[in-house]
């Protein structure tokens, strides 16, 4: 399947879907990476906190893809946004990837409490500069703290990922990365399996109606809101059919029926505001 690219502001494109690793044992990581790749995701989205790096690296170094045809995505974790240790956490987590650079280098949580997001956005600042990183952005940034590192540096994110789904729309956040030319990738886009956003009925009649997947339906929303998505599956039928969602097109009224079901109370993991270390 084609995968839509979509532009960075200040120069690069990203692969509008990609394949997500969270929870992802190191020991299945290349199995499931390399059946990705072969399904012909070309985005990786990984994290030092994940543990699964090296499996990564080694299905990138064993499919034979070239390097400039993949992106792939870490993450810095948050017991290193110190400068020295976020420059030798990003040197670690390449290492372990087996990659010169990474695509796109993420602050991965903000912990406003902990008060060094400012230094760590700094750091990531150095690492595009030293070319160790192509893209940098942040992740799981309340809008005060993504405010204050555009105005602390005067460098916007290229990107923010955050947790987004038909339950939990983030609207205000969306209207903030509009604002600042900044793209919005949703983590924990089929909602982690923790509600019945694929058994709501809203998602299962388009789902009917287009001889499509629950998941398909709801990937294709984030794709119609010119979201990046990384949905994640160990499940070879479904890295396939997760992949396909590019090819289906929803209608305004159904893209407008899932708009319908966001909830104040929709978020199913950590708040990025008060989250700790
Ligand atoms: P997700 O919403 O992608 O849900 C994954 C789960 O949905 C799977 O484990 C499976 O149970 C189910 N699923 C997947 N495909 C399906 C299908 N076709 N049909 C039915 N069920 C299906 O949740 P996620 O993995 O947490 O998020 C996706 C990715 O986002 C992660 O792998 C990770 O890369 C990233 N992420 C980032 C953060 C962050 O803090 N930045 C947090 C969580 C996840």
């Amino acid at each position: 399947p084609a995968v839509p690219r979509l532009s960075f502001r200040d120069g690069g494109t990203i692969p509008q879907l990609g394949y997500g690793v969270f929870k992802v044992a190191d020991e299945i990581a290349a199995d499931v990476t390399a059946q990705a790749l072969r399904a012909g995701y070309r985005h990786i989205d990984t994290a030092k906190i994940y543990g699964n790096e090296a499996g990564v690296g080694r299905a990138i170094a064993a499919s034979g893809i070239a390097r400039e045809d993949l992106f792939v995505t870490t993450k810095l974790w948050n017991d290193a946004h110190g400068t020295d240790d976020a420059i030798a956490a990003c040197e670690a987590s390449l290492a372990r990837l087996g990659l010169d650079y990474v695509d796109l280098f993420l602050v991965h949580w903000a912990v406003p409490a902990q008060g060094q997001y400012v230094e760590a956005w700094k750091a990531l600042i150095a690492l595009q500069e030293r070319g160790l990183v192509r893209a940098i952005g942040v992740s799981n940034h309340p809008a005060a703290q993504l405010e204050e590192i555009i105005e602390a540096t005067g460098v916007v994110p290229a990107i923010h990922q955050i947790e987004l789904h038909p339950y939990f729309q983030q609207r205000e956040l969306r209207e903030v990365h509009e604002r600042h030319g900044i793209l919005t990738e949703s983590w924990g886009p089929l909602g982690q399996g923790k509600s019945d956003l694929l058994e709501n009925a809203a998602v299962t009649d388009i789902a009917a109606a287009h001889g499509a997947s629950p998941a398909q339906v709801v990937l294709a929303w984030h794709l119609a809101h010119g979201i990046v998505t990384i949905p994640k599956s160990v499940t070879p039928s479904r890295i396939v059919e997760n992949l396909a969602a590019v090819e289906l097109r929803l209608t305004a009224e159904e893209v407008a029926a899932i708009d319908a079901l966001d909830r104040p109370d929709g978020r199913g993991g950590a708040d990025p505001a008060t989250k700790t270390a």
